[in-house]
Parts: structure tokens; C-alpha cells; sequence
């Protein structure tokens, strides 16, 4: 099955879960795929899945997804509502950070999953999955600020650099800007559905 006959998530999971190269996979209990509403407005993409996303199969489902659920009440929108992914698809071993050819072999699956959902707004939580698609960013230097960019194959091009919830658990000061920057999601969407 190609790339162009793979257009709904449960089929682009299904084809990946099988196929995807990454290392990881040997020592992960499973893949992670993103997940929640396939129509999305709003797609934030993560890192990498940690020791409760590995268990359970579904991404921020621990101490930062619990995190990132209420910044999404805070600003009226519910987790069901939007959809959740990560960069890898695998849990790196000791949740370390992963490695360059792991976010290679996981780039397809990402791809497509964007592609199915085509939103209006990609949020990046942290540095890994910001760089990805804007490499020579900053993340101290970018967060919340909408960044306006064609990306080939990317079905956007409106994207918002978050702090990762993760690291703003427990710093104090990251944790205020990243509720700050958190209210620019629906101002985003304002300025976006403005420009349509
Ligand atoms: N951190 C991430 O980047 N992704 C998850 O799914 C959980 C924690």
C-alpha cells in the first residue's frame, strides 16, 4: 500500500505499526501513535512517548499530559477536541533524548498523520519536534511566537512554538511562560481563520 492510498489514521497506524524502521522498536513495549479528533483545528506534536504513554499506547497520557489537558481547558478547548502526536513513535530507553536516525525512520508516519488530519495550526511542544521543521530555531528565543512558513508536504503553514509541558512541570518560570504562550493558541486561530 502507498503513501496515496493510506488517507485515514487507522490505516496510516496500521501500515506504520508494521513497517516503520525505528530502532527503538525492540526495546519499546509499543508504538504511540498520535491520537484524538481526526478533523482537528489544532495538532500539537511532542517529543517522544515516556514510561506511561509506552504502557498505555496513547501519547501525554502521564504527569505532562495531565499538564497539558488543563492548559487546554484554560483556554476552552478539550483534549478530545484537537491531536496529539509525537516526532517518534517509540519510547527512547531511560526516556532519553532521541536520536537523529530514530526522528528519521518516525518522519513518514508523522507526515502522513498531518496530512489525514490537515489542520489549521501546528503547536511544537519543545525544541525536538520545533526543530524538526525549523532547524536553526531557538526554542528560548521562539516560543509563542506564530511562525508563518510554506514546509513541502506539510499541509499548513502556520506553526506555534511551545515550551515542552514536560520541562515546565517544575520550573517555576517556564511554567508561567508557557501558560502565557498557551493563550496564543486561539488567538492564532483568530489571525488564521482572518487570513483565509
Ligand atoms: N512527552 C512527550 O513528548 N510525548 C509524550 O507522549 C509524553 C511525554
Amino acid at each position: 500500500m502507498d503513501a496515496a492510498t493510506r488517507t485515514s489514521l487507522p490505516e496510516i497506524h496500521a501500515y506504520w505499526r508494521e513497517h516503520c524502521t525505528c530502532a527503538l522498536k525492540t526495546t519499546a513495549t509499543q508504538a504511540v501513535p498520535g491520537d484524538g479528533n481526526p478533523r482537528a483545528d489544532v495538532v500539537f506534536i511532542g517529543e517522544a512517548p515516556g514510561k506511561s504513554e509506552d504502557e498505555q499506547g496513547r501519547p501525554f497520557v502521564g504527569a505532562a499530559g495531565k499538564f497539558l489537558a488543563e492548559m487546554l481547558e484554560s483556554i476552552g478547548m478539550k483534549r478530545e477536541e484537537v491531536y496529539i502526536t509525537n516526532i517518534v513513535k517509540y519510547r527512547p530507553p531511560g526516556n532519553r533524548d532521541p536520536l537523529p536516525q530514530e526522528k528519521d525512520a518516525c518522519k513518514t508516519w508523522l507526515h502522513e498523520e498531518l496530512f489525514a488530519v490537515q489542520p489549521r495550526l501546528v503547536v511544537f511542544l519543545g525544541r525536538h519536534s520545533m526543530n524538526h521543521f525549523f532547524p536553526d530555531l531557538k526554542i528560548s528565543q521562539a516560543h509563542g511566537t506564530l511562525l508563518i512558513k510554506t514546509i513541502e508536504g506539510v499541509p499548513t503553514k502556520y506553526f506555534l512554538p511551545l515550551y515542552h509541558p514536560a520541562a515546565a512541570l517544575y520550573n517555576g518560570s517556564l511554567r508561567a511562560e508557557l501558560l502565557h504562550d498557551f493563550k496564543k493558541i486561539p488567538l492564532a486561530l483568530k489571525k488564521i481563520e482572518r487570513a483565509r
